[in-house]
């Protein structure tokens, strides 16, 4: 094999983009159009076989890593990617656990559930990330960035995950002594929203945490203000086009593990990270002569914060091949809020925390927009209650327990399956995003008989006549 040296730049992701240096630190041109990072030669299929080869070769962290191990595809470093020693000297892991494990898992009861045969759906699961999600990933790759720009201070609005994500990242980089005792990250969380264990995370790992009045969208917010007043804050969030270069790779390992490019990818949309990464691995695949087809991608929002649904099904908001205006996702936020503040009945937020986003970045959203253009996509939405169930359905495979979002691609599944858009005989690869964090929740829903799902601990006095009956009578 052959070593492979990429360059890469930043460029717009409309057709025959305006193109910026990779050391930019942009992630939006001057016409307010996204950046995403772009290679200038081709990869070869034939590293595949590398890749897969690499997983179990010995101790080198980065050929365990589920994004370094493909380090080829994402090589916007330009350095000798077989040198080890070139790795270690620029590439952040958290100790090559990032992306690993990940699955596939059959769940026959989830497949039963949708009333799919149990071989043709397949789910990837995130939890096995150190962190607890998928958010490793991605940023273990901005921390690689970060670090070649010699950043001080990391700033991120979360609803809990990537914080608790990039937290770790940082610490574990202190710890190894690669990044400089004064390096600090700074997260933005809307006050009462986020799952104690996120948050726990995110304090054991020594990040400063701000909580603010509001939700997550008033924290983006906010992040963006403080970068705006400095700019050298290195922003964390999933606009940040080294983000989706980390993220993309859990499709390469659904591909991967599925031997063949599924039919759909399911996935839960919140700020649209994710959605914009998958379409980042098949459009890096496609053009490098990987896959012909590309699988259709599904968007499952929250009921309760459905604004890509509104946007693209409502309002039937077309990216158009770029030829896209690109005031309209500001405007129609603008119309949205007023319609969502004259509206006193709306629920306003949904236990699915890390999709209760209402705003979702504007540069993601026109990242989603095209995503779903160019795969024949669909939007769809769930409510709290099927989420619910969905993740009970899950949860009793036995595997491990989900983040009540992840669930909601399963409902999301059942949902399209049922209306017709997915069919028999399709296969699906469905994301299970990240584990359980919420256990507070979820214990109010285990304990509470009235869901169908339940199962309460019997409480009975140390008395053996009594814990006999109670386990022989029905
Ligand atoms: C971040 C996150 C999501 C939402 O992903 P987006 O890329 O923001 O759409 C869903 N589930 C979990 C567990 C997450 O951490």
């Amino acid at each position: 094999m052959q070593t492979v040296i990429q360059t890469a730049v930043l460029r717009e992701i409309v057709p025959s983009g305006l193109t910026y240096g990779i050391d930019e630190r942009r992630a939006i041109s001057e016409r307010g159009i996204p950046l995403e990072v772009r290679y200038i030669t081709p990869i070869d299929k034939s590293l595949e076989r590398v890749w897969e080869g690499r997983k179990n070769s010995g101790k080198n962290i980065f050929n365990k890593s589920g994004v370094w191990r493909r380090r080829e595809a994402l090589n916007f470093l330009g350095i000798n990617t077989e040198s080890y020693e070139e790795c270690a000297a620029n590439l952040v892991s958290l100790d090559g656990s990032e992306g690993a494990n990940s699955g596939p898992f059959r769940l026959s009861n989830a497949a039963q559930y949708v009333g799919l045969p149990s071989g043709d759906v397949s789910f990837l699961y995130e939890g096995n990330n150190p962190s607890g999600s998928f958010k490793d990933r991605g940023t273990v790759v901005v921390a690689t960035d970060g670090r070649r720009h010699d950043v001080k201070r990391y700033i991120v609005a979360s609803t809990g995950n990537t914080a608790a994500s990039m937290a770790a990242v940082i610490a574990n980089e202190k710890v190894g002594g690669r990044y400089s005792r004064d390096v600090e990250l700074i997260v933005i969380i809307p006050h009462g929203r986020v799952a104690t264990e996120k948050l726990l995370q995110a304090q054991a790992y020594g990040a400063k945490i701000i909580q603010i009045d509001g939700d997550f969208d008033a924290a983006l917010e906010m992040s963006r203000q403080l970068r705006e007043i400095d700019p050298t804050m290195y922003p964390v969030n999933s606009y940040n086009p080294f983000r989706i270069e980390g993220q993309k790779t859990e499709t390469f390992d659904i591909i991967e593990y599925l031997k063949q490019v599924p039919d759909w990818i399911i996935t839960p949309g919140g700020n649209l990270g994710s959605t914009a990464a998958i379409h980042k691995a098949l459009l890096d695949m496609r053009e490098w002569g990987w896959i012909g087809k590309v699988p259709r991608i599904a968007v499952v929002n929250a009921a309760n914060a459905n604004t890509l649904e509104l946007f693209y099904n409502r309002e039937g908001v077309r990216w158009n091949h770029g030829d896209f205006d690109v005031r309209s996702v500001g405007e129609f936020y603008s119309e949205l809020r007023m319609e969502r503040a004259s509206d006193r009945h709306r629920k306003r937020s949904t236990h699915m925390s890390a999709i209760d986003i209402h705003y979702p970045a504007e540069e993601n959203m026109m990242k989603a927009l095209r995503a779903l253009e160019d795969t024949n996509g669909v939007v769809t939405s769930v409510t709290d209650a099927e989420a619910w169930e969905a993740k009970a359905v899950i949860d009793s495979n036995g595997m491990f327990m989900v983040d009540l979002a992840s669930a909601a691609a399963l409902a999301g599944l059942r949902r399209l399956f049922r209306a017709g858009n997915i069919e028999r005989g399709q296969i699906v690869g469905v994301r299970l995003t990240g584990r359980d964090k919420d256990t507070g929740l979820s214990a109010r829903y285990y304990n509470n008989p009235r869901m169908k799902h339940s199962n309460v601990p019997l409480q009975l006095p140390n008395d053996v006549e009594a814990v006999k009956n109670a386990i022989y009578v029905q």
